[in-house]
């Protein structure tokens, strides 16, 4: 038997709980992984809350990310004892996911864990982060580099706006950061933040093309705020856009890209090939300080999972949760 946050939606309605689980329950997959950590991103609060159409069938463990040792293999490249990360793969969305403490997963969808990193660490990073590290490195494939000026994050104090100011900060960016939460000025600038400013100035419908001042941006919000960052990027800058978190439309025009030559460049963690993946946790481990990466994170037992869920999508959770599932 195994501890497991469970979704279950049927003429009850939707709900989320903490459940013991027999192992037999697992779904297949040829390794069986001892979870350590899991974490909380947006989306495990959709599906945990039923805000969003995250969850594909029920009953469903979430949780897209989890770390800990392998404790059965017929992978051919992966032993008994490996401590190994899973981030994505539609896993606590069509397959069992890593909030509960034990995961039945294919092996192709591991990476090991980084020899940096411990358990938690790796979670503290979790989809969220590496997901920020892939925003970065979509910067820098479009030539986005300091001397060509200041760099936007928004959403700058959700899990993945927290990680990518601390990157771009450590990389020597000058990083402007656009929070809703300007109380936390001292924590984005403890993350590296040269300047806090307010969203609002993004929120609302803007002119198709405003005065130029980023170089590069990470835009976790998308809707109005992607449009207005696009917007006020610069001549051949790029922004790179993977959230939603104000909407899922986009009401933009062309004008940036057509006008000034601005790449916008979408970045997706859950189905990213795995040399992609590997990459990004090699960059993760040498530019991630991992003073900064405590900083942002704070650790919560399986049974706080569901009010955090609630209160993430409320925009009142600040930088990562790690959720110990043992306890
Ligand atoms: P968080 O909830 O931790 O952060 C989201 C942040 O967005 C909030 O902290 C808040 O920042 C800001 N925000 C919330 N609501 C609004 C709003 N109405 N208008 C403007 N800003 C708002 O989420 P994550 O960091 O885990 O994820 C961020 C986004 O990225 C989500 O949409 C998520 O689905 C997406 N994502 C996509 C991935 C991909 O593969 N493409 C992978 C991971 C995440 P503040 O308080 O500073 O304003």
């Amino acid at each position: 038997m195994f501890k497991a946050v469970l979704i279950e939606k049927d003429e009850a309605g939707y709900r989320a709980g903490v459940t013991e689980l027999d192992d037999a329950a697992l779904p297949e997959g040829d390794v069986t992984v001892r979870v350590a950590y899991s974490t909380l991103n947006y989306k495990d609060g959709l599906a945990i809350t039923g805000k969003g159409p995250v969850v594909r069938k029920f009953p469903m463990v979430p949780g897209i990310d989890l770390a800990g040792t392998v404790e059965a293999s017929s992978h051919p490249a992966i032993a008994v004892g490996d401590a190994v990360v899973l981030n994505g793969w539609g896993v606590g969305e069509g397959h069992w996911g890593g909030l509960a403490q034990r995961a039945r997963l294919k092996g192709d969808w591991l990476v090991p864990l980084p020899a940096t990193f411990t358990p938690r660490q790796a979670m503290a990073i979790g989809t969220a982060g590496y997901t920020a590290m892939l925003c970065v490195m979509a910067l820098e494939r479009h030539g986005v580099s300091p001397e060509q000026g200041e760099v936007l994050v928004t959403g700058a104090n959700g899990g993945v706006g927290s990680v990518a100011v601390a990157l771009l900060a450590k990389l020597g960016f000058t990083v402007v950061a656009s929070t809703g939460r300007p109380q936390e000025a001292d924590y984005l600038k403890a993350l590296g933040a040269a300047e806090i400013i307010d969203r609002a100035q993004f929120s609302a419908p803007g002119k198709p093309l405003a005065k130029e001042r980023w170089a590069g941006a990470v835009d976790t919000v998308g809707s109005h705020t992607l449009a207005n960052v696009c917007a006020s990027t610069r001549y051949r800058g790029t922004v790179a856009a993977c959230g939603l978190a104000q909407g899922m439309d986009l009401p933009a025009t062309v004008a940036p890209f057509i006008l000034r030559g601005v790449t916008l460049a979408g970045v997706d963690s859950v189905m990213a090939p795995r040399a992609e993946r590997l990459e990004a946790w090699r960059r993760l481990a040498q530019d991630l300080d991992v003073g900064k990466l405590e900083l942002m994170a704070h650790e919560i037992g399986l049974g706080e999972v569901v009010a955090t869920a609630a209160a993430l999508l409320d925009g009142k959770v600040r930088g990562r949760v790690v959720v110990d599932v043992n306890r």
